[in-house]
């Protein structure tokens, strides 16, 4: 059925026994039709904001967990480090962003509580923070890399994922916390492949400017933006992201990890991919 234009302008007038009857609710409808962003409320208004209000910065490891080992320090030491790093630029260029760290000391926290920290936050981004490692072959391996939750192209990324997500071991009941989980059995990773993940475009957006920014950071060999399934990303409801920033396992990469002006320098890179990625998001509220 076709209404014409002249037929709903009207049709909330009605006349009932000689007298002119206003129909309030419809009125109201075909006014939001007519002037929807004038009528639009605030809460309307807020569900179409894509910019950045909270971000959520993860080092990974921590406590008891102490990540991967390098020859002269663990991994959870340098993530911190950096995470620290990155919180304090944000905040400084940006005091109206909310800097939440899942963890800002040496202390162990659940890879689920990561993720509830984010969602109870609302984080409009997951930033979260490692270091890499092989146990063969350690001069071979070297870069940075940055993932975003998916199903694993190569027996490489699973490796790492398989890493990361040991941290749940560290915790109590780990096989009901994830739903029997098991970290170390490939076939577990088969669920991730059934994951819709509406967050999926921009975390690849903001990994893609993380790699692009390490180009002008201390360690510049580029081993790009990967896949996989990672416990910590899973159940974030946010775009997210997992920064491998160097091999521990990697003689000369540990001594630049260590180093204090390389971290800064990395949470820079960071920082300015942060920033591209934010007026990327306000472009698109803008546009929409
Ligand atoms: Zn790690």
């Amino acid at each position: 059925m076709v209404i014409s234009k002249f037929n709903v302008t009207f049709a909330f007038l009605k006349i009932e026994n000689d007298r002119v009857m206003i129909d309030v609710k419809l009125l109201k409808i075909l006014l939001i039709l007519m002037f929807p962003l004038r009528l639009y409320s605030q809460d309307e208004t807020e569900t179409t904001f894509a910019g950045i209000r909270t971000v959520v910065i993860d080092p990974g490891h921590g406590g008891k967990d102490p990540g991967a080992l390098g020859q002269h320090v663990y991994e959870k030491k340098i993530n911190l480090a950096v995470a620290l790093c990155l919180g304090e630029l944000i905040e400084e260029w940006f005091p109206d962003v909310k800097v939440i760290y899942t963890r800002a000391q040496d202390v162990f926290v659940e890879l689920f509580e990561r993720s509830n920290i984010a969602n109870q936050n609302n984080a409009d981004l997951f930033i979260s923070i490692h270091a890499n490692a092989v146990e063969h072959d350690k001069e071979k391996s070297s870069g940075n890399e940055t993932y975003i939750m998916g199903v694993h192209k190569s027996e490489d990324n699973l490796r790492i994922a398989m890493f990361e997500n040991s941290s749940i071991k560290f915790e109590d009941n780990y096989k009901d916390n994830y739903d029997g989980f098991d970290p170390s059995d490939p076939e577990s990773y088969i669920m991730f492949s059934l994951i819709q993940d509406e967050y999926l475009e921009r975390s690849l957006k903001m990994a893609e400017l993380i790699q692009e920014e390490f180009q002008n950071g201390p360690i510049t060999k580029d081993r790009g933006v990967k896949q996989d399934g990672f416990i910590v990303l899973w159940k974030t409801a946010a775009p997210s992201v997992l920064i491998e920033l160097g091999f521990l396992s990697h003689p000369e990469e540990e001594l630049a990890l260590i180093n204090e002006d390389n971290q800064q320098k990395m949470a820079e890179c960071i920082f300015k991919a942060f920033k591209r990625y934010k007026e990327y998001m306000e472009q698109l509220t803008i546009n929409n």
